[in-house]
């Protein structure tokens, strides 16, 4: 059994004090870190991109199959992925939550050594926060700072007509885990006896519970002198994703479903719940992977040093947004994204 130590033990300030002593500052852009009124950035002649996220307990996670430490890691990935999503560099972080008395002082600290991972792998300060207690449910509130080139962050409304439509990695994986974890938590809520049985869904789950953030991409391009004409992180299925770009840019696409890179290990678990992987693909969420456009004079750019994969193009407004698909049959792309599968 964890030690439990209440937080009113330690009180609020203490309870801080545990969370952000270790902390060692990695910026130059970082001047002033936890421990002040405020955190002080300078941004040494670059722009400063923010976004921030909020993650509540009942509608965003479920603590009954997700590992805290698991969630903190995520809680950042998913604001550093808006960040690399704008061509940015993540540079800081601040971690706000929401805690009910159910939570012991280590299952925080079981929370931050995940906040804490993600921070040392992808370079970024925790520069601040806020603590506060919660009626009912925990709740976490993610800002991220990123530093970009002036006027070099990407938008989504920058694609032009012929783009190429490229993805990162592969899509699906994520909503599938979902799928699985759900059924083991209805099964064990009816026989608390029976042992989770995930046997063989390490890949799908794990996209769920630890994502990453594309941070190797953004590299690539640096390396490549690669400029994205416009591009977006996939949180909500590719489709509804698409269609921001192509709304945006006023434009219309067509999209091939024998070009979406899905992983055989996510074909495998459709196959088990019987349903179809491209709509995973396209309507489930959470893949955390970068969707974006590229002038065709670039392709050459690209190479298999880096999962990149074109999966249609860019056309006229007025000729639509659609998917062919593997049978040579044109449907129209809807915005179903992870809410719809949900609710
Ligand atoms: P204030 O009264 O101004 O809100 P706090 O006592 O809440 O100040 O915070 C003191 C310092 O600790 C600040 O630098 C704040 O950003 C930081 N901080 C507070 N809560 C957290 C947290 N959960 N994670 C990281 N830093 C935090
Ligand atoms: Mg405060």
């Amino acid at each position: 059994m964890m030690e439990r130590t209440e937080i009113n033990e330690l009180g609020e300030f203490g309870l801080i004090d545990r969370l952000t002593k270790n902390i060692e500052i990695k910026n130059a852009s970082t001047v002033l870190g936890v421990g002040d009124d405020a955190a002080v950035i300078d941004p040494l002649g670059k722009q400063i991109v923010i976004t921030t996220d909020l993650l509540l307990e009942g509608v965003h996670f479920d603590l009954t199959y997700t590992p805290l430490k698991h969630l903190g890691y995520k809680s950042i990935i998913v604001n550093l992925s808006d960040v690399y999503a704008m061509g940015a560099t993540p540079t800081q972080v601040t971690v706000s939550i929401g805690i009910s008395n159910r939570f012991g002082v280590e299952a925080i600290e079981e929370f931050y050594e995940g906040v804490y991972a993600a921070c040392e792998k992808y370079d970024v300060d925790l520069v601040g926060g806020d603590t506060s207690s919660s009626q009912k449910g925990f709740v976490i509130s993610v800002t991220a700072i990123g530093e970009v080139l002036a006027d070099k962050f990407i938008q989504r409304n920058g694609a032009n007509k012929s783009d190429l439509l490229c993805v990162s990695g592969d899509l699906g994986a994520a909503y599938l885990g979902l799928l699985f974890l759900e059924r083991e938590k209805k099964i064990f809520m009816e026989a608390p006896k029976v042992q989770p049985n995930l046997e063989g869904e390490a890949y799908v789950v794990g996209r769920l519970l630890k994502p990453e953030a594309r941070k190797d991409i953004i590299s690539f391009f640096e390396k490549q002198t690669l400029v994205p004409t416009s591009m977006i992180d996939i949180s909500d299925g590719l489709s509804s994703e698409i269609l921001h770009l192509c709304k945006q840019s006023n434009l219309g696409c067509v999209l091939y479903e024998e070009k979406i890179p899905i992983k055989e290990e996510a074909k495998n678990a459709a196959f088990k719940f019987e349903i179809d992987p491209t709509a995973c693909a396209l309507s489930g969420g959470e893949d955390y992977e970068l969707l974006f456009t590229i002038a065709q004079s670039d392709y050459e750019k690209l190479d298999s040093s880096i999962p990149i994969t074109v999966i249609g193009y860019m056309t006229e407004p007025e000729l639509g947004t659609h998917l062919i698909t593997k049978g040579g049959s044109k449907h129209p792309l809807i915005a179903q994204g992870w809410n719809a599968m949900n609710k």
